[in-house]
């Protein structure tokens, strides 16, 4: 099946039967129907519901090569800046429709997994079974609109036990066995978010290292559906509302995400995509320009989510008539700059994209790079204007019912604003709580924060974008007309890379 449209996507999720847990309680589905996924399941049928509408088919897909029918055009692997521009395009519809609010919208993982695909190459080397699987695998995704989440991250106790314990004490995830079926794995990982409301996990651990092995268990990746015998999925307190009013936010866009357990899960053979050497999967992240990929998925997010907050900067300081104090113009201002910085950051990765070893054209990674660096810092400081702003307006926040009840005179009465009614002013500020003091604001400044990595790890990635750190160093002793041999130190470089 081709593109598939809201009510497909749906009905494959309900159709799963995972081992899911809240609150110590199993959840059964139909999951489109449970408060804690139905307001997310929404926005997202209506983001394939717009891929399948004919005003935007053309700008969001393009012919499958294998079969000639239409496919997303995150899928599609960029060989000219042309290309890089539709994927841009195609983005930008989907990042429009929920403001950047979805880490997770099936652009992200699309372009994942396209990244990963434009280096199988790499593997004919290692196993060239493991190279058709990855081809074979992104081939079925792309033409069947699967929906995909990824586990890539380890509790610490299961990282720290890979690099203490033995191979069969560990509680790293690994194989444990390989037989006529296919390998069988054991682990955990911190976080899968969507992992409920996707067909199928991409998995792909950071490996600990075991000189002494011949095959190292750790190294591996996979993808599978979420339903095989031996996953459990335990979901975090949900933030997630029935209530559009009251929850503008969560109740469309609260991104469930789950711990997941691999309990002696069976892997088929034709879905592992590299086994048994920690090289060869750094090369397929960093030969498939991952970071710089997903950095160009990223950025329009980025663009979507400084917009909306520029436009409840401007809402709430309309509403409590301050738009003109310099103070309040100075933080929209800045704002302003900022958006324009990763308008202008996204212009220059495409215009500086080069094909690579592979005939794929890939975008400059630093400027990516650099807004990966500065939004997470800008995000928490647009949190603050908000709450500086919204000063005591963002806490006392009355419900919809209690607008309807026999109070909702007293809360008209003194509630209103200038120009607005008490129903509309309370709309705006709890759109500000949610994202400057709830729940739910407060998972995605975690999530801005770390989603990408650690920022230590982001930093490096930043630092070893330039392979000229010498010629920095040059212009200096230049300029001052000193001669000292200038090195680098290539393990401590080595040591962040991944
Ligand atoms: C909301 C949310 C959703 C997520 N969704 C997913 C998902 O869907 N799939 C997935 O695989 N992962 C997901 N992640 C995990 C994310 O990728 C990780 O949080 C991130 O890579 C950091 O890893 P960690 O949490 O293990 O922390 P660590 O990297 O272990 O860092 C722990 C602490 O140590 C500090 N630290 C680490 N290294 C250094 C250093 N060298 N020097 C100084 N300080 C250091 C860090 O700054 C941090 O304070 C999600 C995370 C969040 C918060």
């Amino acid at each position: 099946m081709p593109i598939k449209n809201g009510s497909q996507y749906i009905e494959r999720i309900n159709k799963q039967n995972l081992n899911l847990w809240y609150k110590g309680k199993k959840l059964t589905g139909p999951y489109s129907e449970h408060p804690l996924f139905s307001g997310l399941m929404k926005t997202q049928a209506a983001l394939y519901d717009l891929q399948c509408e004919p005003e935007y088919k053309d700008r969001m897909t393009y012919p499958s090569p294998l079969t000639g029918e239409p496919v997303g055009i995150s899928f599609l692997p960029p060989v000219t800046v042309a290309d890089l521009k539709k994927r841009k395009e195609m983005i930008d519809l989907w990042s429009a429709k929920h403001h950047g609010f979805l880490g997770r919208s099936p652009d992200y993982m699309n372009t994942a997994l396209m990244s990963l695909y434009t280096a199988a190459d790499i593997l004919e080397e290692h196993n060239p079974a493991h190279a058709n699987n990855l081809r074979n695998y992104y081939a079925y995704c792309r033409d069947n609109d699967i929906t995909l989440s990824h586990a890539f991250i380890q509790p610490s106790a299961c990282k720290l036990s890979g690099q203490v314990d033995s191979i069969e004490d560990s509680i790293a995830a690994k194989v444990i066995e390989i037989n006529d079926e296919g390998f069988v794995v054991s682990g955990a990982f911190m976080m899968a978010t969507q992992g409920v409301t996707c067909d199928e996990m991409l998995v792909f651990p950071s490996p600990s290292i075991t000189p002494i092995e011949d095959k190292n268990p750790y190294a591996f990746a996979f993808s599978i559906p979420n339903d095989l015998d031996g996953i459990t999925f335990i979901c975090r307190e949900s933030n997630a509302s029935e209530y559009l009013y009251d929850h503008p936010l969560s109740a469309r866009f609260e991104e469930m995400d789950t711990l997941v357990i691999f309990d002696h899960v069976l892997v088929p053979h034709d879905r592992m995509f590299y086994y048994g050497d920690e090289n060869v999967g750094y090369r397929l992240f960093t030969d498939g320009n991952f970071h710089t990929h997903i950095g160009h998925q990223i950025v329009s997010r980025y663009i979507a989510k400084t917009e909306f907050f520029l436009g409840l900067m401007e809402s709430l300081a309309q509403e409590q008539n301050v738009s003109f104090d310099p103070n309040i113009v100075g933080q929209i201002a800045q704002i302003m700059t900022k958006l324009e910085t990763f308008k202008a950051l996204r212009i220059a990765a495409e215009e500086g994209s080069q094909k690579n070893e592979f005939g794929y054209c890939v975008p400059a990674s630093s400027p990516l790079l650099a807004a990966s660096i500065e939004f997470p810092k800008f995000y928490l400081e647009m949190v603050d204007m908000i709450q500086r702003l919204g000063s005591s307006g963002i806490i006392m926040i009355p419900s919809e019912a209690d607008l309807s009840s026999e109070v909702g005179g007293y809360v008209e009465k003194y509630l209103h604003g200038l120009e607005t009614t008490a129903k509309d002013r309370i709309a705006l500020f709890r759109l500000a709580w949610e994202l400057g003091a709830g729940a739910f604001g407060g998972r995605q400044s975690q999530f801005e924060r770390f989603f990408f990595g650690n920022a230590q790890t982001v930093n490096f990635r930043m630092f070893n974008s330039y392979d000229n750190h010498e010629d920095y160093q040059q212009l200096i002793q230049n300029f001052l007309g000193t001669q000292k041999k200038i090195t680098e130190d290539q393990d401590l470089i080595n040591h962040y890379e991944r």
